[in-house]
């Protein structure tokens, strides 16, 4: 007889605690059902608490171990890899282990709160032949109706779903014809649409070399790969046969997007080409409801789901038999959870892939600095789809100098005469075109002309924007709002002035130059109804909507063939700003913004308005000149020590009094002054660029390493012996894409 040994002890993380791991007895009536990943209620003092069970022991060191007093469920909810990322997670971005784990399992999973939906469903008892459905035709035809229905399906159908009354079912479940039992619905967020089957393609000569590629790194997985397509070159149809393969080969796959270009659009491409196999795809994002997400879940934890598509959290997806891993647009700054735990989704994706020794793929038409310097340095495999599919040609980019335009028309504007031009002429062509800029409202400040007050957030050292929509005054850090003043507040001067231009007023200034176009606004403002963001995409491509102006909504991967104008109102917007990155992140969206045009017949146009023509991200973006970007931003992170020649860790200390703030960033300074190894550059403590948020002084500590596991463990360290005032909190962030 075979005698399993069973583990004695548990060793768990309670959920909302500190992160500490505690160890409980295992009962004999609990043995058999816990595993690593188990959830557990266990006794904390006098309550219950939820806990996850992250190793198994024999002995424990422990003293007064009490007994785990339920397992949740017959199945670990958190597989033993996902805990060895978790682990990794918590070492690498110097956090708890339960705040990892907070990130891996899912909310409405992880609380027990939300449960399968059941219903009732019918199903035939037996074979039903056509005679007997004819006979009870003459006495009982609602019965015969229910018979020829289920008889159609093939399977169960929910009660609810079936035409006739109650009764019938009752009737035909009494004589022995149907079986009337409980079953699990799935509340799927794509269940209503139908998708036909979208065959693949036939790949182009560049595509399929990129492809043999992917297929070899699928079979045997080597290094990560890193495929930098220019837009509109095809990655995704790369990414659809990659998958293809995966599941021909039994295993499953996990496609991160930004959260942004998870758009109906992406779900319907990626769902029309398996949509033979429909109810294996799963989409995580964050519009769903609880109920959605936690059957969207529990899909894939089942194995029913083998194509998980979704944004950053996604990568933690419970899928088995992971074959591959895409990650799309790799250089996305949304990738970074901005809250603990500060991780970034793609990194992560390398760290899960090289665990599970499955092939992951990348792909950009801006790849990230980092990542093209992996490619290049030989940790990632480069992989290259220089042109667009069918050769259409890139889109002509043409630079509009707004200091000359601003010296001509003797006043600020917001569109200049040759985009108007451009407008103008695709309205007789009937044409569509795209006007962006990245900020919403409608003038960014309110100055006073004659003593110059400014109206700023009483929360946050930034101005106000005023809505005109709205008629207010809204703060875009801590949505503070307020009555939009007629006269400076200050001094009762009537001629208080809107400066800085936003969607509203692009919108504005379109509608009265060009009355006959019909425009819409697309941007957090007018996109918050649930369905607008569906609808205004539909009127747009059925050609009902000639201008489309919009916030970088419209940057990312929509795809439009009559949009043959692409107008970027103010390129310098992000270019001034106190990071080391906004030169490749201006590079990024112009490039993103400028891929919109052109994408049918017609080339396309693109005019960028600037009031720093010369600027390198301006001109390498107007030459579709990547490689030549990198060469000089990569120049640059080297001289300036920047990633990723090092790692950055990014504290910050804020708390309501500017003094405590101040004071405790000194002391902490000091100490890891003492604590840090060698090699590490640590910075003063300085106010933040953004010096007050939310009504709290915020307090910056830099520091910059090439070996970044060793430092996470000082600053553990550090943090763990420091006690900080009771209303000064302290983040650390490792790999920071903030640093205002
Ligand atoms: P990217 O993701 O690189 O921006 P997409 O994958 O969106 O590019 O491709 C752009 C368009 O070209 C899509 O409409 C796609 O269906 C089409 N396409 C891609 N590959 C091929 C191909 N081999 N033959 C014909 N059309 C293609
Ligand atoms: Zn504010």
């Amino acid at each position: 007889m075979m005698v399993l040994r069973m583990p004695k002890f548990a060793r768990v993380i309670v959920d909302q605690s500190g992160g500490n791991a505690f160890d409980y007895e295992i009962s004999a009536a609990h043995a058999e059902k816990i595993a690593i990943g188990s959830r557990v209620r266990v006794p904390v003092r006098t309550r219950l608490v939820l806990a996850t069970v992250v190793e198994l022991l024999d002995e424990t060191d422990a003293t007064g171990v009490r007994e785990i007093a339920e397992v949740i469920g017959t199945k670990p909810l958190v597989n033993p890899l996902l805990i060895r990322l978790g682990h990794w997670i918590a070492d690498y971005y110097c956090c708890s282990l339960e705040a990892a784990l907070r990130s891996i399992l899912p909310q409405v999973v992880r609380k027990g709160e939300v449960e399968h939906q059941r219903r009732k469903f019918a199903r035939l008892a037996r074979e039903i032949s056509d005679d007997e459905i004819a006979q009870l035709e003459r006495r009982a035809p609602k019965q015969a109706d229910v018979l020829i229905d289920l008889k159609k399906a093939g399977g169960p159908v929910a009660v609810a779903k079936l035409p006739a009354a109650r009764q019938a079912i009752e009737q035909l479940a009494k004589r022995g014809f149907v079986i009337v039992e409980d079953g699990q619905i799935e509340r799927d967020p794509h269940g209503a649409d139908e998708f036909l089957h979208a065959p693949q393609l036939v790949l182009n000569e560049e595509q399929h070399a990129v492809f043999e590629r992917a297929q070899s790194a699928v079979r045997n997985p080597q290094a990560p790969l890193l495929l930098h397509g220019v837009t509109g070159s095809g990655k995704t149809e790369i990414y659809l046969q990659a998958i293809q393969l995966v599941l021909d080969l039994g295993k499953s796959a996990i496609v991160l997007v930004p959260e942004i270009s998870l758009t109906p659009q992406t779900v319907e491409r990626f769902k029309s080409r398996f949509a033979a196999s429909q109810k294996q795809v799963a989409v995580l994002h964050s519009h769903l409801s609880h109920g959605e997400r936690h059957d969207e879940w529990h899909k894939i934890n089942d194995g029913r789901a083998r194509i998980v598509i979704g944004a950053r959290s996604a990568i933690f997806a419970p899928v088995e038999n992971l074959g591959l891993i895409v990650v799309d647009e790799e250089h996305e700054n949304s990738y970074k959870q901005e809250e603990a735990p500060r991780y970034h989704a793609r990194d992560v994706a390398v760290v899960r892939a090289s665990m599970e020794k499955c092939a992951i793929l990348l792909g950009s038409a801006t790849p990230s600095i980092e990542s093209y310097h992996n490619a290049q340095s030989g940790k990632y495999e480069l992989l290259q789809l220089r042109q667009r599919v069918d050769s259409q040609k890139m889109p002509l980019i043409r630079i509009v100098d707004m200091r000359l335009e601003t010296t001509k028309q003797k006043a600020p504007t917001v569109l200049s005469d040759r985009l108007c031009a451009a407008i103008r002429d695709r309205l007789t062509k009937r044409e569509q075109s795209i006007l962006f800029l990245n900020r919403r409202g409608f003038s960014t400040s309110l100055i006073c002309a004659q003593c110059g007050y400014v109206c700023d957030c009483p929360n946050c050292s930034i101005a106000l924007t005023f809505h005109r929509a709205a008629n207010r005054l809204i703060c875009h850090i801590c949505g503070h709002t307020a009555v939009a003043p007629t006269k400076c507040p200050d001094c009762a001067d009537p001629r208080i002035k809107y400066s800085g231009a936003g969607t509203e007023r692009v919108e504005e200034a379109v509608a009265r130059f060009f009355p006959e176009a019909a425009v819409q606004r697309m941007d957090a403002d007018t996109m918050s109804r649930k369905d607008a963001y569906r609808e205004t995409l539909h009127a747009f491509r059925a050609g009902k909507i000639d201008i489309l102006v919009g916030t970088q909504m419209i940057a990312k991967g929509l795809h439009f063939p009559n949009v043959t104008l692409v107008g970027i109102i103010n390129a310098d917007l992000g270019l001034h700003l106190p990071d080391f990155r906004a030169g490749e992140r201006t590079f990024q969206l112009l490039t993103q913004v400028a891929g919109r045009a052109g994408r049918g017949e017609v080339e396309g146009e693109v005019f960028v308005q600037s009031f720093t023509p010369f600027h390198p991200a301006i001109q390498f973006a107007r030459h579709h000149d990547f490689e030549g970007f990198w060469q000089q931003e990569i120049e640059f992170r080297q001289q300036g020590s920047f990633p990723p020649f090092t790692h950055m860790v990014l504290i910050t200390i804020r708390s309501p009094h500017e003094t405590k703030a101040a004071f405790s960033a000194e002391t902490l300074t000091r100490r890891l002054r003492d604590a840090i190894p060698p090699e590490t550059n640590l910075s003063e403590p300085v106010p933040a660029p953004l010096a007050k948020s939310h009504g709290n002084f915020r307090f910056q500590i830099m520091l910059r390493t090439r070996a970044i596991l060793k430092l996470t463990r000082t600053l553990r360290d550090v943090l763990e012996k420091l006690t900080f005032p009771e209303d000064v909190i302290a983040t650390v962030d490792i790999d920071p894409y903030q640093l205002l």
